[in-house]
């Protein structure tokens, strides 16, 4: 059994999905279902004995000690985070207790664990630790992408709490032994993404007919990794990874977000056109820029590519057509989480969390 932290998630979901569909190894999930997580992402799975699902936080030392005690996973796959930007702009504080004081303790709550492995037990477990390529900063045009080696130079409370993260694993690794592997990784995207994030959320608004909002001009330049192609790296990773290494995964897709926004809205064009005629493209509106917004990310993943033979699978073509067509063929899935619908369904299910 693995357990993964966050599996209600956009990209946890995703994983956990993935892995069952390649392997017979059960997952023990362990979600809080902040807003962010929605059980609708796991309903393929349901009735699946393969599939635990624990409605909990990650900073919680009592459940984690009696989960890995009563499941003994041989590894532990860390989603579990706040993750979006703009709201760590808003509101830094739940990013400091999820990304850094609960990742703290779930570190600890695995180190107690592993003294109660055998020797072979402890030899095979691994924690791997899912980060962000933003952890390395801001890029120039002419700047070369990140690699591993790249200092640490986090602007947004988001990304200085996930470096905080990183540290941390890294340091529980040195000074403690648990047997690590950290991934940083670049923007996702994909099927069962919150739409507050910009792919779902220029879906959903060019179909409700709303602006589609792009910060600045639009020029801040991303690198984009189909979110299955990112779960196949994480499978990699764990299975051959060396231990307290760190791992860059990107998607060789640099785009700017306005280029990113203009092939949704052509896509849209082909496969939904508007009623009125003409393109969603005039549903763009440029507004004020977020603060301290990056220019630019873009990952060297060599690394993964030479040690562990992966490389993503889908170019952006293939992974924003397959997007597009996903969201449009799940509009009951984006009108359940733009209604808050699962929320409610939640509450009734676990109570208020
Ligand atoms: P998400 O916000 O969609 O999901 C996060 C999940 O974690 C949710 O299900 C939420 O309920 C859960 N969670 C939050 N706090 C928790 C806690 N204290 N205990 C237990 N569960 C908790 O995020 P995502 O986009 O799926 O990202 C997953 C991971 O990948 C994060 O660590 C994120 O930093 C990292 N990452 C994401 C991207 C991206 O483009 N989405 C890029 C790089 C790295």
């Amino acid at each position: 059994m693995i357990l993964v932290t966050g599996g209600a998630g956009f990209i946890g979901a995703n994983f956990v999905i993935d892995w069952l569909a390649q392997s017979d190894e059960p997952v023990l999930n362990l979600d809080k279902l902040t807003y962010a997580g929605n059980l609708d992402n796991l309903r393929v799975l349901e009735g699946d004995a393969r599939h635990l699902f624990v409605r909990g936080d990650i900073g919680d030392a009592t459940l984690l000690s009696r989960l890995l005690t009563e499941h003994r996973p041989r590894a532990v796959v860390n989603f579990a985070a706040e993750s979006h930007v703009d709201r760590s702009i808003h509101g830094p504080g739940a990013f400091i207790e999820t990304n850094i004081v609960a990742t703290w303790r779930l570190l600890d709550a695995v180190r107690a664990y592993l003294a109660t492995l055998d020797a072979a037990e402890r030899a095979a477990f691994r924690f791997l630790h899912v980060s962000t390529d933003e952890v390395y900063g801001s890029l120039e045009a002419s700047d070369a992408p990140f690699a591993e080696t790249n200092p640490y130079q986090p602007n947004s409370p988001y990304s200085a709490s996930k470096a905080a993260s990183d540290h941390l694993v890294r340091a529980w690794h040195h000074t403690f032994g648990v047997p690590v592997l950290t991934t940083n990784c670049s923007n996702n995207y994909g099927p069962l993404q919150f739409p507050e994030k910009l792919i779902p959320l220029v879906i959903h608004n060019a179909l409700a007919g709303k602006p589609l909002p792009i910060y600045g001009d639009g020029s801040n330049v991303r690198d984009w990794l189909y979110v299955g192609d990112h779960c196949a790296a994480i499978r990699r990773v764990l299975a051959a990874g060396r231990v307290g290494e760190t791992y860059n995964i990107g998607g060789r897709n640099e785009m700017s977000n306005l280029q990113v926004v203009h092939t949704v809205c052509d896509l849209l064009d082909r496969h939904a056109p508007r009623a009125q005629g003409g393109s969603y493209r005039e549903q763009i509106v440029f507004v004020t820029d977020r603060p301290g917004h990056d220019r630019r990310y873009a990952i060297n993943a060599d690394k993964i590519a030479a040690e562990l033979g992966w490389q993503p699978a889908e170019t952006f073509g293939s992974g924003i057509e397959k997007t597009v067509r996903w969201y449009l063929d799940h509009a009951d899935w984006v009108a359940n989480v733009t209604s808050g619908a699962y929320r409610e369904w939640t509450e009734r299910q676990y109570g208020a969390g």
